[in-house]
């Protein structure tokens, strides 16, 4: 009998969860990923100064699946707890030049981090199904009533599919679901912040007892070392930090260039923190268009087309990779109760 043959657009967290899941049951799963590289929004980027995490931050586990995942994936060198000095969002002066002291430290006990970056945490997920990177999906083809061709943006076909999960950010994924039936009609309702953010390797270290900040100003929502680097003694130079603005600072600030919004957001910097901040030796920034959902769906994932096609994301579910996950595997069950009963 011929293999199931699924699509899975996106290779970020749901995506790739979902593609392992349907893997192990036997399925022929294709992922196509529009990037480069494969890990979605756990995302981090070379620079001649080093690597940036720009993306998710840190990871933590409410379900058990997903905290199994974690301490499967600490045991394969993917991940690894991060236990930051942790400061919520204080008067400025306490911010910075406060004595150096892990007392302070309000980070939850379970954050973890993708090592050496955050996109190594999709590692355990990469299995040996097919990964087709650098294909952006622009349509889903209904050939019959259970097969379905995939096209890309360079007039390239694929398929034909039994089962396409899509998983990209909800305003991307509606534009490749609504054409194929109302029942995708609720993504329309999920509401995604963007997030501009700043990835800066300063000379010298910051001087600041804290590797990790919390609304250190308005326009600021998140500061932190960008790798882990919790030594207070011996900080690494370069000292690399990713600021976060805020939404409302993103929103705001959506279509401005990169330049003006690395001036705007190191000068927020500047003043929460009332020094002369260490001299640059790297600095870029980089626009999340859909970073936070703000408005999840509600459920874990929605299907159409008799249950052939399934939207997934963390958008189903919040704003975290947790979210993603348990959204992924969600939806791959869904698919092997339709095709596989
Ligand atoms: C700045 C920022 C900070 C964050 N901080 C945290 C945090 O600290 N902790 C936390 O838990 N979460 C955090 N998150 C959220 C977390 O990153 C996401 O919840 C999670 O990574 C989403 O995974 P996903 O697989 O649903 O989506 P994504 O990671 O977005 O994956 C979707 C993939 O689909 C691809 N794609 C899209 N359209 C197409 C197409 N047409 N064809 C082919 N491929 C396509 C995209 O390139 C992408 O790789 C943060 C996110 C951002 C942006």
């Amino acid at each position: 009998m011929p293999k199931i043959k699924i699509a899975v657009i996106g290779a970020g967290m749901a995506g790739l969860k979902a593609a392992s899941t349907l893997h192990k049951v036997g399925m022929d799963v294709t992922v196509f990923e529009k990037s480069r590289g494969l890990g979605g929004r756990l995302a981090s980027r070379r620079t001649e100064s080093g690597h940036f995490n720009h993306g998710a931050q840190y990871v933590t586990a409410r379900d058990p699946g997903f905290d199994a995942f974690l301490q499967q994936a600490t045991q394969d060198n993917a991940a690894q707890k991060w236990h930051p000095d942790l400061h919520r969002g204080s008067p400025p002066d306490k911010v910075f030049s406060t004595p150096a002291t892990h007392a302070g430290n309000l980070a939850e006990k379970q954050w973890y981090q993708g090592i050496p970056q955050m996109n190594k945490l999709i590692g355990p997920l990469v299995q040996p199904f097919e990964i087709k990177k650098q294909h952006r999906i622009t349509s889903i083809e209904p050939i019959t009533a259970r097969t379905f061709m995939l096209h890309d943006d360079l007039d390239g076909e694929f398929g034909l599919f039994d089962g396409v999960i899509v998983s990209a950010p909800a305003p991307q994924s509606a534009d490749l679901l609504r054409p194929l039936s109302s029942r995708f009609d609720p993504i329309d309702d999920v509401i995604i912040a963007p997030c501009w953010t700043v990835m800066a390797a300063f000379e010298k270290p910051l001087p600041t007892a804290f590797d990790a900040m919390l609304y250190p100003s308005p326009e600021i929502s998140w500061a932190a070392r960008s790798t882990q680097n919790n030594d207070i003694f011996h900080r690494r130079t370069p000292d690399h930090w990713v600021l976060h603005a805020s939404p409302s600072w993103s929103r705001d600030h959506l279509e401005e260039d990169k330049e003006r919004v690395i001036e705007k957001l190191l000068a927020a910097l500047r003043t929460a923190s009332g020094i002369k901040l260490p001299d640059l030796q790297t600095i870029q920034a980089h626009r999340w268009r859909y970073a936070r959902t703000e408005t999840p769906l509600g459920k874990s994932h929605l299907n159409g087309m008799n249950g052939r096609v399934i939207a997934a994301g963390d958008w189903c579910l919040g704003a975290r990779v947790e979210a993603a996950w348990r959204s992924g595997q969600s939806a791959a069950h869904a698919m092997i109760e339709t095709l596989i009963g």
